[in-house]
């Protein structure tokens, strides 16, 4: 949508909000729909082909104000993360469908994602060694509990050990920034030798230093066979993962309980939508279920209707998967793939002007949009062409370390970015590059 088209679909959807507070009086304030009538309303899967403004408009109407107060809410989300997920060819287990164990929910946040799953793998062990020991107290059995992420995990998620007061140990990633089987099998040893119970892993895919990729094929099955909880934490990456030639990226998910990604990162879905699908979602419910009086409804014990409060840490939820379905039928996949090809084409290019020049290296392998680079030199050198870059403010640029390197990264993120601009900031940089190696020279 260009900037002409939104200005003139904004001032509609104002009329669209002021008709209905206008007519509001007429509306009912409590549905007639029965649990489970929006999914029969709705296509299966996203469309391929991007659909026109006015037919999404006239099915909020039809489909969406007839479930006021607000069961559409809630069917909404369930359909919209079996969309997503069939898009990124989830295994069907992950999926909710119709008599499905899985499904997906909306958090915040890759960190909420992290935190609740965390949390709801230490209940699931604490309930399970409790049943085997009557005896054994919660505190006894959380004393012992670690968690295990690599070293190049966000640090979501060694706050996620911090908030759920469990151990989190770092296995320590290959030449590549994976995590790989044997580093995971000898800290593992090395732990239950010792009397501590491993009982959660997070996996990354697209880490946040250099989008990197732990090798799930080979860590998944190690944690399904030490009954350990795998989630996958792929914020940025898990957007791509909608074009084939990615997918692979995701193969293992198989093996995984739960896996999370940010569509507000590289989907065009506005902040914030993380999407969160759990293989069995007793596992998450049973671990957070509590039912005041006040949060009773008709439907509760019927099995026909998903309560999303009891996979979240906030009780009242936005209605974020609106902006999905807007998103996927205003694009439709071809048109999401294709945004997500464009990104990923540009940092090549980046790759390939950063590769032409001698006094420049890459520093980690280009594989979606963003590119790991520093001067050949000192850290100190990088950190001095950073400053400068920066404080130029024509672009910004985060850096990262890499073992003990100091490394710059371009990150291509703008919804509207060119090549054009692409090779601007090449151009820039370069520049700056000349200058801060001619000062040192006088
Ligand atoms: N995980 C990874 C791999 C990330 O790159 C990030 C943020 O950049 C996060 C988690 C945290 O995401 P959020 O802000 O959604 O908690």
């Amino acid at each position: 949508m260009n900037s002409g088209e939104f200005r003139r679909r904004g001032k509609e959807m104002v009329d669209f909000v002021a008709d209905y507070l206008e007519g509001i009086e007429g509306r009912q304030v409590y549905p007639d729909v029965e649990p489970g009538y929006l999914r029969p309303l709705i296509p299966t899967s996203a469309p391929e082909e991007p659909d026109t403004f006015e037919d999404i408009l006239n099915d909020v109407e039809k489909i969406i104000m007839p479930g006021a107060a607000s069961p559409a809410c809630t069917e909404l989300e369930t359909v919209m993360m079996d969309w997503l997920g069939k898009m990124l060819k989830l295994p069907e287990a992950f999926l909710a469908g119709q008599v499905g164990e899985g499904g997906g929910v909306i958090q915040g946040s890759a960190s909420e994602a992290t935190l609740m799953a965390l949390l709801a793998a230490r209940t699931k062990v604490v309930r399970r060694l409790q049943a085997a020991s009557p005896g054994l107290t919660q505190g006894a059995i959380m004393e012992k509990l670690v968690a295990y992420s690599s070293d190049q995990a966000h640090s979501s998620v060694e706050r996620a050990g911090l908030i759920g007061g469990v151990k989190l140990k770092v296995i320590p990633s290959d030449g590549k920034f994976a995590m790989r089987a044997s580093a995971l099998q000898e800290v593992l040893e090395r732990d239950k030798a010792e009397g501590l119970i491993p009982f959660f892993l997070v996996a990354t895919l697209g880490t946040t230093s250099c989008c990197s990729f732990d090798n799930l094929l080979e860590v998944g099955p190690i944690c399904n066979e030490e009954n350990m909880w795998l989630h996958i934490d792929a914020a940025y990456a898990g957007s791509s993962f909608i074009c084939p030639e990615f997918r692979h990226l995701l193969n293992g998910v198989e093996f995984a309980d739960s896996f999370n990604f940010n569509p507000h990162k590289w989907l065009l879905v506005n902040f914030d939508c993380s999407a969160m699908w759990v293989k069995k979602r007793t596992d998450l419910i049973g671990a957070f279920k509590l039912d005041p009086l006040y949060l009773k409804h008709s439907h509760q014990d019927s099995g026909l209707i998903t309560d999303y409060r009891h996979w979240q840490l906030p009780l009242g939820r936005r209605f974020r998967s609106l902006k999905m379905w807007f998103v996927f039928r205003m694009y439709g996949v071809k048109g999401l793939q294709t945004y997500i090809r464009k990104h990923v084409r540009l940092a090549r290019e980046f790759e390939c002007l950063v590769r032409q020049d001698p006094r420049f290296e890459i520093c980690a392998e280009v594989t979606l949009g963003l590119v790991c680079f520093r001067l050949k030199g000192s850290n100190k050198l990088n950190e001095d062409l950073l400053e400068r870059i920066n404080s130029a403010k024509k672009i910004h640029l985060v850096p990262c370390h890499l073992r003990d390197k100091f490394v710059l990264r371009f990150a291509i993120c703008s919804r509207s970015v060119e090549l054009t601009h692409v090779q601007q900031s090449w151009e820039h940089i370069r520049q700056l590059t000349t200058d801060l190696l001619r000062a040192q020279r006088d």
